[in-house]
């Protein structure tokens, strides 16, 4: 067996974890975010040039797996998580574009890969007796949906979802209340940095800890941000074998998961090219890299509400990687597009292109739309299907997009959802009368 790779706190917590550890707890004891002692570096030849996106997902977590009980267990991991396709598709009014599609799995967005992939592994994790675990999500909107999905029906475990009431779109809220059986959904009086922290807050709670069980199925957990690594490597590695050039990514961003993901990536030594972040008219992250401190600050609500996210908690993981701010400047970019920009990518590209872009998709479209047409390749990240966020394209565009089957089936079920006030004390109480119900 392999030297395992152990993993600590963005904190500075002497606690060294193991990757079991790390997917079961969510959040590091000191609140801190876990990250590995080291990225470990692949070379693409390391790589099966025929494999599917689960197969280059097994050979690029392999070594985040490295001498632990779970990494028997990866390769089929990886392939009851991964089972949905990840296209990356030409865009044909560029040379060189192209646009990864990551809405094709269960709640068609890109949060069902991770969401997916922690269950697979949470069904291998808990021992036999164990008493059920609490899964707590606090959503902007999609990753409760996937969470949900991934975990509905899952024994021994019960999903609570807090989302901000009025801040998600109506076919996301429909979504989140659907599932019923071990998933509750709550809506929250407050924004999404409300929900986050009232997660935080319980998850570090040991004395409500030892009553109710308690993990997380955030973006801060490790166990969802490792396999959204995948298609970024499988995509790059795909690019590299036949074009010999790096691929660069827009990224939609909000909580700074999938952007961190893509950056590992390209740290583990795999050909990825420049990194964007695509952000709304929320400036914690773009005002940073403009070269202003670091100054979280309350979230503002906008077309892209996913991306609604004005601490976003992966910031501690990203400093961990680039301690410098220097440094970290020089090897991103960052750049914001208010509502009216994304309506009007929407609609030009519907128009021009006959292109339906998500709203969060849309600020990833803007960036590329205002990058010269030279010889780099970049792939636009297209973070969920348009079809989830009708009730901002049929206003501009006169028609409803497509509705996909998986997200008709979920529609068609009845849901329901309990209203809670955004206070830490408000939600601990209700998780304990949970449990002594
Ligand atoms: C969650 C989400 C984002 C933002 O991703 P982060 O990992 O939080 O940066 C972007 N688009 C969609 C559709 C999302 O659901």
């Amino acid at each position: 067996m392999r030297e395992p790779l152990l993993y600590r706190s963005t904190r500075g917590g002497h606690h060294a974890a193991r990757i079991n550890e790390v997917i079961a707890a969510g959040l590091a004891p000191d609140g801190g975010l876990y990250v590995p002692e080291a990225l470990p570096r692949l070379d693409p030849a390391n790589f099966d040039p025929h494999g599917a996106l689960a197969d280059t997902a097994v050979t690029l977590l392999t070594p985040f797996f490295a001498g632990n009980a779970l990494a028997d267990a990866l390769p089929d991991i990886c392939h009851e998580a991964l089972n949905f396709e990840v296209p990356l598709r030409p865009l044909p009014q560029r040379r060189s574009a192209t646009m990864l599609e990551l809405f094709h799995g269960p709640s068609a967005a890109f949060k069902d890969v991770g969401a997916r992939f922690l269950a697979a592994c949470f069904r291998r994790l808990r021992p036999p007796g164990a008493p059920p675990l609490t899964m707590l999500v606090a959503t902007s909107g999609d990753t409760g949906a996937a969470v949900a999905a991934a975990f509905h029906r899952q024994p021994g475990v019960r999903v609570v979802i807090l989302y901000p009431d009025g801040r998600v779109s109506p076919r996301q809220a429909h979504q989140l209340g659907c599932f019923g059986d071990n998933v509750q959904a709550l809506r929250v009086a407050g924004s999404f940095d409300d929900c986050q922290r009232m997660v935080k807050s319980a998850l570090n709670d040991e004395a409500l800890q030892a009553q109710v069980p308690l993990s997380s199925a955030n973006s801060i957990s490790l166990g969802r941000l490792l396999p959204q690594m995948s298609y970024y490597a499988h995509s790059a590695l795909g690019w590299w074998r036949r074009q010999r050039t790096p691929l660069s990514f827009i990224v939609p961003t909000g909580n700074l998961g999938n952007a961190l993901a893509c950056v590992w990536v390209r740290e583990m030594g795999l050909p990825i090219g420049e990194i964007h972040l695509a952000c709304n008219a929320n400036l914690t992250v773009p005002d940073y890299f403009a070269g202003d401190p670091y100054l979280p600050r309350p979230a503002i609500a906008t077309l892209a509400n996913a991306m609604d996210v004005g601490a976003p908690s992966n910031f501690e993981r990203l400093r961990w990687t680039f301690p410098y701010d220097a440094e970290l400047r020089a090897e991103l970019h960052a750049s914001s597009v208010d509502d009216d920009g994304i309506a009007e990518t929407i609609v030009r590209h519907a128009r021009n292109h006959h292109e339906l872009l998500c709203p969060h998709t849309a600020t990833a479209m803007h960036v590329l739309d205002g990058l010269p047409e030279d010889d780099s390749a970049w792939a636009v990240v297209a973070t969920a299907h348009p079809a989830k966020f009708e009730t901002v394209l049929e206003p501009l565009l006169g028609f409803a997009p497509e509705v996909p089957p998986a997200l008709a089936a979920m529609l068609e079920r009845r849901a329901t959802a309990e209203p809670l006030a955004a206070e830490d004390e408000v939600f601990k109480g209700w998780l304990r009368g949970r449990v002594a119900a």
